[in-house]
This record gives C-alpha cells, structure tokens and sequence, in this order.
C-alpha cells in the first residue's frame, strides 16, 4: 500500500480508501457477512480510510461499518457525513448535525470520528452551510465528537467557493476525476494545494459506469455517457484486460488526491483492486479508450440547487 498525507492533518492514508456506500446496497443487495469480509480483507491488505454516511442504505452501510470495525477501529481512519439523510432528505441545521453525530457514533460502535463531512452541499442555501452548518461543527469538534471536518459534493465551484469562505480539513468531490471527467484537476486542485486542503477522490468509477456489469438504475448521467463507457469497456476486454483496472490504474496516478474512494462489497473487489496500487495502465488500450470518451469526456450532469450547477451540464 501506498500512503499519502491528508492535507494538513497529520493523517497518512491508504491511496485506496474504502467507500461504503455498497455495504447499504446502493449498488444491490449485499450479504451482511461478505461485506465484512471485504473491510477485513481491506484492513489486511492496508486500507486504513474508511468513508460511510448515514445516507448510504438510509444508516445501514453505518451500522454495518460499525459492526465490522469492532476490534478494528483503532487501525483505520473513519469518515462520516451528516446533513443528507435521504434522496429528498436535508437537515444542515446546528441541531439536526448535533443529533445526527450523535446517532452517526453510536451506529459506527465508537466514540470519536475522524473526519465529519457536510454531505452534498449543493442541495441547500449556501449560507445555511457557511453561516450555520460549519460553525456548528466548529462546536462539535471542540467537544471531542471528530477530529477533521469536510464537505462533499458535485459541483466544483461551489466546493472551492465553500472552501475560501470557512476552512475546511477536507474536501470531497466524485464522478470529477476518472476516465470520464478530469475537471477536478483544472477546477479546485490548486486551489486546494494552496489551502492545504486534502482533496478525496470518490468514485473513481464514475459510480459503476466504469465496470463490466454498469452502473446501477438510479445513475445521473446521460445516455451518451453511459453508452461511451459501454464502449470503452469492450475495448478493454479486447486488450485482455477490463474497464475497472484501467479506470483504477488511471485515477491512482494523481499525487495530488490524498486519497482515491473505491465503492467495495466482496473480498474479491477488494482484492482486485488493491492489486492495482502501483501498476500503470496499458499505454495502447488507455489511449484508444480516451479516444472513445472523448465526445463526452468532462461531461456534468445537475444535481443539487440550479444555481451551483457548473458548465458542461447536460439534463
Ligand atoms: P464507485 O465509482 O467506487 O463504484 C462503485 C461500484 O463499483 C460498486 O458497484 C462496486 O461493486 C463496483 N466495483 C468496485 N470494484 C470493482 C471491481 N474490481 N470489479 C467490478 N466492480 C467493482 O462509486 P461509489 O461507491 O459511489 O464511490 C466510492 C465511495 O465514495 C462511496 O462508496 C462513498 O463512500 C464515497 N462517495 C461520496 C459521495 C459524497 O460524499 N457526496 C459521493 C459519491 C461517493
């Protein structure tokens, strides 16, 4: 395993961390017992960041992650969310996060987390994150409740606009750095290097487009992008490889991300791609693949508030 550091907590982390949003079946049902398996075999192979939500199987993928993690917690970092509970579901308030920390310790069988993020900011007010929301985990993280705090969400602006107004330990962007879309590296990379901010990577597989069984029903991309990645990962498969390690070989080359969330539920995934830490992708099959998303590459899709879409959204 490779470790990087955190921004400037002081934490060193797996370049693969591990995304917990499959053990609530976001991705399809998995079997409580093998998903425990994948974040032991995880912990095994060095995986040492963990990030969950109650959103992810509305709490499940907490409790379950909770479960696993006894007699484990102390050898890994832990990241949670508060704020998103549902598809339609938001409280950002100061109570609302006190109570949902609260709940979010309890579920995960521990008495400190190490990194408590705003999730997907961009479905409220702003102010009520920079004015209420952040403040208010000032107060939590004063009281001993996590160490770090961060947000998340999709659109690169309004993270980086966040981030200048109210310091941040961490920010989390998806679906912005992998095959499909490079946009966080032109959008909010220097600026977080210059703010030291630690920049995770989530969903280097574009949330399961990149892999041969696709992504699942609810996915927010177009069409045209879907059927781009379709393509790309039968090219893959004539180079004797497949869509998932060439997506994980390329979005593991960037120093800049701290650390890289892969969505697991089996051993084997996990197995899989951890293999992948330090092998570089096909040159000849990566080229042709770029070639084939090329027309929908950068590609955003909205989501959140009209007013923190960025450019490039279709739909
Ligand atoms: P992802 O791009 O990591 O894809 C996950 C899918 O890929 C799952 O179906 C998984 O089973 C499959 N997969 C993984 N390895 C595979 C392999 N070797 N072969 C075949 N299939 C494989 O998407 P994700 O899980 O949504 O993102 C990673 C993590 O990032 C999440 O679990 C979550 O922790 C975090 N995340 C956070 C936010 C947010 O805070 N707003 C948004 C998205 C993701």
């Amino acid at each position: 395993m490779i470790y990087r550091a955190l921004g400037q907590t002081g934490l060193q982390v797996s370049i693969i961390g591990f995304g917990a949003a499959p053990l609530g079946n976001e991705y399809g049902v998995i079997n409580p017992t093998v998903g425990e398996r994948a974040v032991h075999a995880a912990i095994e192979q060095g995986v040492n960041y963990f990030d969950t939500s109650p959103y992810y199987g509305r709490t499940l993928s907490e409790t379950r992650l909770g479960h696993a993690l006894r007699g484990y917690r102390n050898k890994v970092y832990l990241a949670t969310k508060g704020g998103r509970y549902g598809v339609d579901g938001f409280d950002f308030s100061a109570q609302g996060l006190a109570t949902s920390v609260e709940e979010s310790l309890r579920r995960l069988q521990t008495d400190t987390i190490d990194v408590y993020q705003l999730h997907d900011i961009e479905f409220v007010d702003r102010r009520l994150i920079i004015d209420e929301a952040l403040p208010a985990l000032e107060r939590l993280r004063e009281q001993g409740k996590f160490r770090y705090i961060g947000i998340t969400g999709y659109p690169l602006p309004l993270l980086r606009e966040v981030g200048s107004v109210h310091p941040v330990d961490t920010i989390l962007s998806y679906c912005h750095y992998n095959l499909m879309n490079t946009t966080l590296s032109s959008s909010l990379m220097l600026f977080a290097k210059q703010q030291n901010i630690a920049v995770i990577n989530a969903s280097a597989l574009h949330m399961g487009i990149l892999t041969d069984q696709g992504a699942p029903a609810w996915h927010p991309a177009p069409a045209s992008v879907h059927g781009a990645a379709c393509e790309a990962a039968a090219l893959a498969r004539d180079y004797g490889t497949n869509i998932t390690t060439i997506a994980l070989q390329f979005a593991l080359q960037n120093e800049d991300v701290s650390t890289t969330l892969v969505g697991m539920g089996t051993e084997s995934e996990v197995l899989d791609n951890l293999a992948l830490v330090d092998t570089l992708p096909d040159g000849e099959a990566l080229a042709k693949i770029l070639a084939v998303i090329a027309p929908v590459k950068d590609v955003n899709w909205h989501t959140g508030l009209r007013e923190n879409d960025e450019p490039n959204v279709v739909g």
